[in-house]
């Protein structure tokens, strides 16, 4: 079997300033000068063969970007077999270090291909992904959603989520402490920081041992990712378990976290952390480390989320899966089948290969125009000069009474 062609789709995938990506709907219809929102995109790679297979694939990372990388990426792979995925994955690597490291967008660019190739390899096969990656540990995938309002948690617990995480650095205790209140003890619950640059590591210590008392499942990118050595100090300060990883791609990415036990929980987008065979080779550095997976998929589309499905589906360490729950409309009809979340799970995928295939032309109906994303909410007016927003680097340096008190 030879790869004959090699395909991009980028599309707007809906608009956060109509449908928001949070769970709360938090994100209202305000505009921004310079029309900087409504502009998360997803990209999907199709790699062609000459015995009629294709294979799809995601990639994240700043797509509108990584598609041209996709592109380039194709005179490397047009008449080689599809089934040598590590062969090509190194390939590939070799071909762009000249552009310095990988980092998330060469990453991304490799991860949509790398996810196509074994979406050909599993139905030339005749079976699912998760069966060329050791086998089923378990039928279905544990999700979680996000919630900021106790109202938010409440109504995705009627719906079967029985994990919610929250985000944000705005009265991080009182919010936690609200929802905690809410949700009783048998929901689970995450808090994302979403590594600010503004925090310092002595402020995330006292923030985390100010939210010892809540029992989450996780503080979530609690000082920027870059500073590993700030990592360390909260782990020795504080009784949480810490999450990070969603920026990083590649086993040289994430193998600093792993490797010094910085994390309880490793995030690896699966749109960007160098494919299914990157996936499975971080969840394998992980478990020695006794650290679990919980991949990121907060801008990610529906095939990604296939992926990790199938990824989560053979790993032991796999502890629970993001999830949009209330996403922009147009996510079901992006792919064939969309799954659906029954009890908090999603079920692993039985089909060859991935299992999935995205409708092309209500694809084409939503053409890229940007890609930027800046979150607009009611309470926020995202940055804009005069107000407390602008401050990203001080915001947590600033009414400091509201970081670190439940009340
Ligand atoms: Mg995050």
């Amino acid at each position: 079997m030879k790869i004959t062609d090699v395909k991009t789709f980028l599309m707007q995938a809906g608009a956060p300033n109509l449908k928001s990506w949070a769970a709360d709907g938090s994100f209202g219809t305000q505009s921004y000068s310079g029309n900087l929102t409504g502009t998360r995109n997803w990209l999907f790679v199709k790699v062609y063969t000459d015995q009629g297979i294709t294979g799809i694939g995601e990639c994240s990372g700043w797509p509108r970007v990584i598609e041209t990388a996709v592109r380039d990426l194709r005179a490397l792979l047009v008449g080689e077999d599809p089934t040598h995925i590590e062969r090509l994955w190194q390939k590939m690597q070799i071909a762009i270090m000249g552009h310095g490291m990988t980092g998330t967008v060469g990453a991304g660019a490799m991860t949509g291909v790398d996810m196509a190739l074994w979406d050909i390899k599993g139905k030339a096969l005749g079976v699912p992904v998760w069966n060329l990656l050791g086998g089923k540990v378990r039928d279905r995938i544990h999700i979680y959603a996000h919630a900021n309002t106790p109202e938010v948690a409440l109504s995705l617990k009627e719906r079967g989520i029985t994990a919610i995480k929250c985000g944000g650095v705005s009265d991080p205790v009182r919010k936690v402490a609200g929802l905690r209140d809410a949700i009783g003890d048998e929901m689970d619950l995450m808090i994302d920081l979403h590594g600010p640059p503004w925090m310092t590591p002595g402020d995330a210590a006292r923030l985390a041992r100010a939210l010892e008392p809540y029992d989450l499942m996780w503080i979530e990118d609690p000082i920027a990712p870059e500073n590993l050595d700030g990592y360390r100090r909260i782990r020795d300060a504080a009784h949480v378990p810490l999450a990070a990883g969603e920026r990083s791609s590649t086993i040289f990415g994430l193998r600093e976290l792993i490797e010094h036990d910085l994390v309880d929980v490793a995030q690896p987008d699966t749109g960007r952390a160098g494919g299914i065979t990157q996936m499975k080779k971080i969840a394998a550095m992980a478990e020695a480390h006794h650290i679990m997976m919980a991949p990121h998929s907060g801008s990610l589309g529906p095939v990604a989320e296939y992926a990790a499905l199938h990824v989560m589906a053979a790993i032991p360490n796999a502890l629970i899966l993001e999830r949009i729950e209330d996403d922009w409309d147009g996510r079901a009809r992006t792919v064939i089948p969309h799954p659906q979340q029954v009890d908090g799970y999603l079920q692993v995928p039985d089909a060859p290969g991935l299992g999935v295939d995205i409708d092309e032309e209500f694809v084409a109906q939503f053409p890229s125009s940007q890609n930027l994303s800046v979150p607009i909410g009611k309470d926020t007016t995202s940055y804009a000069p005069g107000t407390f927003d602008e401050h990203v680097y001080v915001q947590t340096r600033l009414r400091r009474g509201r970081h670190f008190r439940p009340d």
